[in-house]
């Protein structure tokens, strides 16, 4: 029995590379990837069997390769369950890797240089005091020991015979290191290729706007509608919904003008997925495909001027809708997380626009809302919020058992809506102000939510929770039938294009017939994914 456990402790000790290799990613929560991966480094105990029978220093080396790069693999695959929990190959995640570009990414690698280091010495220091250790004590009698006891020696066979078939089967072959990264490659190279199709699907639009385009209305000549396309809100924290902080004053004071909709639902939980269901003809479940039709291509056949004014640095996005517009202003110069430009630099652009003398404008804005990182999403004048709020807000959170920095990610978020709030009531405003017009329509909606501890101790873009999707819809336009806050009604963000549209007097005559969303038996019809959250992503 001595031998025996003794023989357990070796052969532990070599499997232990392998179990953490599989377990990190185990843990972080891929069961299926993680098994595979585990077999799929297993060959690396090779070496250190051909070191330790040879005692060669050199099998020693190519161990202590093999482990690191297996390791920093686990880890680096690891990253986004444990930040995300989420797949590498989300959507959101290829999307934001290849909207990043070389400055960007040495950006972030200074940013968080000092915990980059810090995993990549631990790594190296596991990985050699692993393999001193081993040096030290493993021997050759200790592998013949193993392999004399039929128990260990029928284990070893088992072990080999998953292994081999972990290598011949593809779907696991496709985990290894090797594979997986060069497709995980292809598949960003993929997604850049798609961007310089976008010139032909402009083409295509306005193809079918040309074709179907009809204008109920010709005599109203001056026209100036407003879209605001904001950015991670989610309608569970707007005051005027019934959020206990009252972190919409603005909009509130101006409730009898607006309309506002508490439960809207965006088809997606990630920003270049949802604006091209919005802006374009597709249904939720098709928030992949590109449209052949698209409210842009409308308005231009209609004689508008389109304005993209953007504070969202985003490839993607530019060339699809912002190249589309006939003005396009970029305010901000670096992308999602990482950037800092305040949406209030969007004002001048906006004046501007609305000073334009052309007849028909279709002013978009597109913010940065409240997108990660929070704290970064309002200047200091908003910070209303914080742990010595001690309000209902933190009580429910903390009964909720949510992690402090998360309840400290809630106070920023807040805070920045309370921005929101003060930026959309000036861009509201000054469109009222504007009087020698026919007709003027304001429409405010949110790419999608976020989670911020809501029902998960966790904060960002959320697939699996209803907050990733509850977004709010505020309408202000000339002679709006009814205002008001909807707690009650849902919505479906996905029919911003035809409500709009409807709002600025332009149809497609092949449009089957439909409700919207002012209408007094206005129809929710649930697409086929719905409820987007209980579906996995
Ligand atoms: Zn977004």
């Amino acid at each position: 029995m001595k031998v025996t456990l003794k023989n357990f402790n070796i052969l532990l000790f070599i499997l232990l590379p392998a179990l953490i290799t599989g377990g990190l990613l185990i843990f972080s929560g891929n069961l299926s990837d993680g098994l595979r991966l585990g077999f799929l480094s297993l060959p690396g105990a090779i070496f250190l069997y051909l070191a330790a029978i040879q005692n060669k220093k050199s099998w020693y080396i190519l161990s202590i390769i093999w482990w690191l790069i297996f390791w920093f693999d686990s880890l680096l695959r690891s990253s986004t369950w444990i930040l995300f929990s989420s797949d590498n190959e989300a959507y959101f995640i290829i999307e934001a890797i290849a909207n990043t570009s070389y400055t960007e990414t040495w950006e972030f690698f200074q940013l968080h240089a000092i915990s980059i280091i810090a995993v990549l010495v631990g790594l190296v220091s596991l990985t050699i005091v692993y393999h001193y250790i081993a040096f030290k004590y493993l021997k050759t009698e200790n592998f013949k020991q193993l392999w004399h006891s039929h128990f260990y020696r029928a284990w070893i066979i088992f072990l080999v015979l998953l292994t081999l078939t972990c290598y011949l089967m593809k779907p696991s072959r496709n985990v290894h290191p090797i594979v997986f990264w060069s497709n995980y490659q292809e598949k960003i190279e993929n997604f850049r290729d798609r961007i310089t199709k976008h010139k032909d699907v402009h083409h295509q639009w306005d193809r079918s706007a040309k074709q179907n385009l009809i204008v109920s209305d010709p005599t109203r000549q001056k026209q100036t509608h407003v879209l605001v396309l904001s950015e991670s809100i989610t309608s569970l924290d707007l005051g005027l919904c019934g959020y206990t902080r009252d972190t919409t004053p603005e909009l509130s004071k101006r409730i009898n003008q607006i309309k506002v909709f508490c439960n809207a639902f965006s088809p997606s939980p990630s920003t270049i997925n949802a604006l091209r269901v919005l802006l374009t003809e597709s249904p939720a479940s098709e928030h992949d495909r590109y449209s052949p039709e698209s409210i842009l291509a409308y308005a231009k056949a209609a004689g508008y001027k389109i304005y993209w004014l953007s504070n969202q640095d985003d490839i993607y996005l530019s060339s699809l809708f912002g190249s589309y517009a006939d003005k396009a202003v970029y305010k901000n110069t670096r992308s999602g997380r990482s950037s800092s430009s305040l949406d209030e630099n969007l004002i001048p652009a906006y004046v501007q626009a609305l000073a334009d003398p052309e007849p028909k404008k279709l002013i978009i804005l597109h913010m940065i809302g409240t997108h990660p990182n929070y704290k970064e999403r309002y200047p200091a004048a908003f910070n209303n919020f914080s742990a010595d709020s001690n309000d209902a807000v933190e009580m429910l959170l903390k009964k909720n058992d949510i992690d402090p920095w998360i309840r400290s990610m809630r106070n920023h978020y807040d805070n920045a809506i309370l921005y929101q709030d003060s930026l959309l009531a000036q861009i509201l405003d000054k469109l009222i102000a504007e009087k020698n017009q026919d007709f003027r329509s304001f429409t405010v909606v949110s790419d999608h939510g976020n989670e911020v501890g809501h029902e998960m101790d966790y904060a960002g873009h959320s697939p699996n929770t209803k907050a990733g999707y509850q977004v709010p819809v505020i309408m202000w336009y000339d002679h709006m039938p009814s205002t008001g806050v909807d707690r009650t009604q849902t919505i479906n963000t996905a029919e911003l294009d035809n409500n709009l549209m409807q709002i600025m007097g332009l149809k497609d005559k092949y449009a089957p017939p439909q409700s919207y969303w002012l209408d007094q038996n206005y129809h929710f019809s649930p697409e086929i994914n719905w409820p987007y959250w209980e579906k996995k992503h």
